[in-house]
């Protein structure tokens, strides 16, 4: 690994003036030529792996956890959550009001990864982690993700890629936090360095294979993630979330399945959200499942039929079809535990 300087930012705004480079635009350069940026690090988790594997070789970082504006959980005076970009998923998993409100998130981040790892990770670091995808973290493959010309995961191993939008890149989005939480229409709020803050749907700020083949997500320059904001769930607001991975910890998913589901005074559905995770580039809404389940009421065979029809659209590759009867087994038991 290349040597570097550490820095500890005090401000939002002296860290987003800093950071004249996203870390997608300084993997883009050619090998040493993003060496002069300032990169922006939390937990550093993602980011130390990404310079160990000499992907990136930034000139110095800039820590920002002693950032107050990123710290903490608060709830909000329109009753909604928010929730500092620098909590760590360990913070969050644990926090009393997050836990009673939001509890199939909590689990969600509760068992995400190991211990030693949720204790320095941070939500906001969790949400802009780059791809897993093999031939991206490798140096030897410089895929359509890192600038070049292929995509080597079409033709190449494609176990863990994903099974739907995964035309011109084939990545999974690698964040668990971000399956539950779109599920659960959190915003982001972000800042600049001159002060100016933008809050939109993280639905929105994930970006997908359509807007964008080279970054995941909506981060400009010279900006941050500030926090998340929850709101306030219905009182008749229940939800599940669900993972399948190869081994119970210390690895990321094979697919997951977050469903919210609303109910009228009759116990109909009145409003479903259908969330996949660890199936496309971003998370995945499964519309026609949604609309299997709203206006109905719940029971096993509504659920089978929800849980096939969260399948629509998928386009398997050569070695990931496996997947397709774990996102049904996933769906069909999300929605009867969050109807339970
Ligand atoms: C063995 C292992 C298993 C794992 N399993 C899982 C899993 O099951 N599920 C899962 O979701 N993840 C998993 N992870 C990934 C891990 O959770 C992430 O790497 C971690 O959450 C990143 O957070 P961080 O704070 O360390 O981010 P960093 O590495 O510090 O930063 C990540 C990126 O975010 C940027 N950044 C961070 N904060 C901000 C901010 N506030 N504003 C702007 N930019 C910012 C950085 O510049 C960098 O680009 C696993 C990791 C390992 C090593
Ligand atoms: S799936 Fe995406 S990240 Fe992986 S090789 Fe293809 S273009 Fe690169």
């Amino acid at each position: 690994m290349q040597a570097f300087d550490y820095q500890r930012a005090r401000s939002v705004a002296q860290a987003a003036a800093a950071a004249t480079s996203t870390v997608a635009q300084s993997m883009l350069r050619e090998p040493g030529s993003g060496s002069g940026d300032v990169l922006l690090k939390a937990g550093g988790i993602d980011l130390l792996d990404l310079m160990k594997q000499e992907l990136l070789q930034p000139a110095a970082l800039l820590d920002l956890r002693a950032v107050p504006e990123l710290a903490g959980i608060s709830e909000q005076p329109d009753g909604s959550l928010r929730i500092g970009a620098a909590t760590t998923l360990a913070e969050l998993a644990a926090h009393p009001l997050a836990a009673q409100r939001h509890p199939a998130l909590c689990g969600a981040v509760g068992a995400g990864a190991t211990p030693q790892i949720r204790n320095v990770a941070t939500v906001g670091g969790n949400l802009l982690q780059r791809p897993r995808c093999w031939y991206f973290r490798s140096a030897a493959w410089h895929c359509v993700r890192k600038g070049g010309e292929h995509c080597f995961a079409m033709r190449g191993d494609n176990r863990y890629h994903a099974v739907f939008d995964n035309s011109g890149c084939a990545m999974v989005h690698p964040s668990t936090a971000a399956t539950a939480l779109v599920a659960l229409d959190a915003d982001v709020e972000l800042a600049d360095a001159r002060g100016r803050s933008r809050r939109l749907a993280l639905e929105d700020f994930l970006v997908g294979p359509q807007r964008s083949l080279q970054r995941e997500n909506d981060l400009r320059p010279q900006e941050l993630l500030l926090a998340l904001y929850l709101p306030r769930p219905s009182g008749t607001s229940r939800m599940a979330y669900l993972r399948q991975g190869e081994r119970e910890s210390s690895d990321w998913p094979l697919a997951e399945a977050a469903v919210r589901l609303d109910f009228g005074a009759d116990a109909t559905c009145t409003q479903a959200a259908v969330v996949l995770g660890s199936v496309a580039p971003r998370p995945h809404r499964a519309l026609a499942a949604q609309q299997e389940l709203q206006g109905r009421r719940i029971d096993a065979a509504l659920a089978a039929r929800a849980a096939r029809a969260a399948l629509q659209g998928a386009t398997p590759l050569a070695d990931n079809a496996y997947k397709l009867p774990l996102v049904e087994a996933l769906v069909h038991r999300a929605v009867l535990a969050a109807a339970a």
